[in-house]
């Protein structure tokens, strides 16, 4: 079976409890067969003999004391094998979890988020389903059908070939109504999937449709897609309003030809009313494993189904293997080296331009790198290189003369702080934000939390919240503005002990007054850290030991401010224009 080898060490490590819920189950069957043994007695005794209450009340009690132990016996396998099939779901979704965080950008930019969460969620529920109630149904089938099968025909045999007839309609119609149920079910949990989505988007933009007057048109999509789910939900009760009518419509027809032919036999006295009795009570335990048959096979379909597409995508090699092993980074003081550096995204157009192109360049410890260029011309692309998030498609990138694809991928990490465009935080408080590098529940604020926030120029708005490093900030930040959750980016960037900053506009969003304050605390690391910045702003680089001006991909040149300004190119063009708009004159001390 396909992905199995995926749920045998479960199976492995969970043995004793299988085989502890596996003989629960039998018992379970095996006194459910009993008890029907003991009505036919208990009848034989009332219409045969002169039956006595003695009798009578010793049968009502062997009924009690078995269905004590039913109990007891059913609790234990539900326990057992219930409990597995939760572990295996559990383990599986982390696995699946764990895997795709060691997934690279380019791996990720190949698969949906959507597709991804289904596959933890639905695809893991149906593996759960078949490992747990698979073997549920598939001992039952075996032992409650072979077994009340056998004491049928151990009653009378031709009754027993008589009530089984309608048996393999009542399997068929249920693997058929049970596939079509879980089309349907699907096409709804779909359904349900794509209205949370919309209420969710619509909420998270509920300021630009609040804004845009988008009100009714966004009420309608939800409405919509809210119909759209009410009409998969009816479809799915279509099947299932159906379903259980015919299965009750089955099992009486049976019950009334048992009832006619058994009740002759019964009346010419080839078996006994006890014996008639007990075979209705047969025929009662058969319908469960009869439906079992159907269900199972689904079950099984179903799960391996799953487990493929399970299996589809931890069978994702990493582009970028964090758990391959590669060499110690040996230095703290790295020194960088690139080498005619070339890269395109795996998801551009084949024929677009590439995103870097022939980039080279020696950029030494404690250095200060500005980076300017055009929106588009490949600044973010650059610095997302440098710690692996992608890898080049051409050329190399050295770090103390190591190619960086042969350092171990978590201490090249441990050798950067990234500081993104968008800056993203995690719903918790600020101080789990900003340490998020490292431990947050070290109890004090920390001097060092309180450097980092101070030279992000954020100490003070800290210190207006009420409830200061233990604010909590929303889901993704909301509760910020757009500046004050880069400075949170940026803090933790600076509050992290990695050799070298990567900032990518880290002053884009905050006024001049800020921006002179952040780029004062950024360069306070000069000479201790290497900083590469990018940035719209060029006063915020102008001291720079270097800048490189990035134009499609390409350094179309390179060298310090007044450099730059002398060649009267892109750089001094935008450094004019900016200063007239009373952007410069920035990072003066
Ligand atoms: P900059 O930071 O200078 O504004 P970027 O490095 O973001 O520029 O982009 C360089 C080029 O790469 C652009 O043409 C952009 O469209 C493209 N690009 C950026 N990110 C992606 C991506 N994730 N997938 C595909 N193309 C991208």
């Amino acid at each position: 079976m396909t992905g199995f080898p995926l749920i045998k060490p479960y199976l492995e490590k969970n043995s004793s409890r299988i085989i502890i819920g596996l003989l629960c189950l039998v018992t379970v069957d095996l006194l459910q067969l009993f008890i029907p043994r003991v009505v036919k007695n208990a009848v034989d005794t009332l219409t045969v003999l002169s039956p006595t209450i003695a009798q009578i009340t010793w049968d009502a009690a062997i009924i009690v004391f078995v269905a004590v132990f039913i109990g007891i016996f059913r609790y234990i396998w539900r326990h057992c094998l219930i409990g597995l099939s939760r572990q295996v779901e559990a383990g599986l979704r982390n696995q699946l979890f764990a895997h795709v965080q060691r997934l690279s950008a380019s791996d990720l930019s190949r698969l949906k988020t959507g597709d991804i969460m289904a596959r933890a969620t639905q695809d893991v529920t149906q593996v759960r389903m078949a490992v747990g109630m698979g073997m549920v149904a598939l001992t039952d089938t075996i032992i409650l059908g072979v077994s009340a099968i056998c004491f049928m025909l151990y009653i009378h045999k031709w009754l027993t070939i008589l009530a089984l007839i309608p048996m393999p309609l009542i399997a068929l119609t249920t693997r058929f109504f049970g596939r079509t149920m879980h089309r349907r079910s699907q096409e709804a949990q779909a359904a349900f999937s794509n209205l949370t989505e919309t209420v969710r988007e619509r909420l998270a933009g509920i300021r630009i449709v609040q804004a845009y007057q988008m009100e009714e048109a966004s009420a309608l999509r939800v409405s919509n897609d809210s119909k759209r789910y009410v009409d998969r939900q009816m479809a799915l009760v279509r099947v299932t309003r159906s379903f259980f009518p015919l299965m009750i419509l089955l099992f009486n027809i049976s019950m009334a030809v048992i009832l006619y032919f058994g009740g002759r036999q019964t009346i010419f006295k080839t078996i006994t009313t006890g014996d008639f009795v007990a075979f209705i009570s047969y025929l009662g335990l058969l319908a469960w494993p009869m439906m079992a048959i159907g269900w199972l096979t689904n079950l099984v379909q179903r799960g391996k189904a799953s487990l493929g597409r399970i299996m589809d995508i931890l069978e994702i090699t990493p582009g970028i293997d964090p758990m391959t092993g590669g060499a110690s980074v040996t230095s703290s003081t790295p020194d960088i080296r690139i080498h005619t550096l070339g890269f395109s995204y795996p998801s551009a157009e084949k024929n677009a331009a590439w995103a870097l192109h022939n980039v080279s360049g020696h950029f030494a410890f404690g250095r200060f790198i500005g980076i300017a260029g055009p929106p588009g011309s490949g600044k973010s692309t650059f610095l997302r290189l440098l710690p692996r998030i992608y890898d080049p498609v051409s050329g190399r990138i050295e770090i103390n003369g190591m190619d960086i694809r042969e350092l171990r991928l978590e201490e090249l990490r441990r050798l950067f702080a990234f500081v993104p465009q968008e800056p993203f935080l995690f719903s918790g408080t600020l101080r789990e934000n900003i340490l998020s590098a490292m431990d947050p529940d070290t109890g004090e604020v920390s001097q060092q939390l309180r450097d980092a926030a101070g030279k992000a120029h954020l100490l003070t708005t800290i210190e207006g919240f009420r409830l200061k490093f233990e604010t909590v900030v929303g889901e993704r930040g909301v509760m910020l503005s757009g500046g004050q959750k880069q400075r949170v980016a940026l803090a933790r960037a600076l509050a992290s002990p990695a050799p070298i900053l990567l900032l990518d506009d880290p002053v884009s969003q905050v006024d001049v007054e800020t921006g002179k304050g952040i780029i004062t605390g950024i360069r306070s690391f000069i000479g201790r850290k290497t900083i590469f910045m990018a940035s719209h702003r060029l006063s915020a680089i102008r001291h720079a030991d270097e800048i490189l001006v990035f134009d499609q991909g390409h350094i179309i040149t390179r060298g310090t401010h007044e450099q730059l300004m002398a060649e009267d190119g892109y750089y001094a063009r935008a450094a004019r224009i900016q200063s007239i708009e009373g952007n410069g004159e920035w990072g003066e001390k």
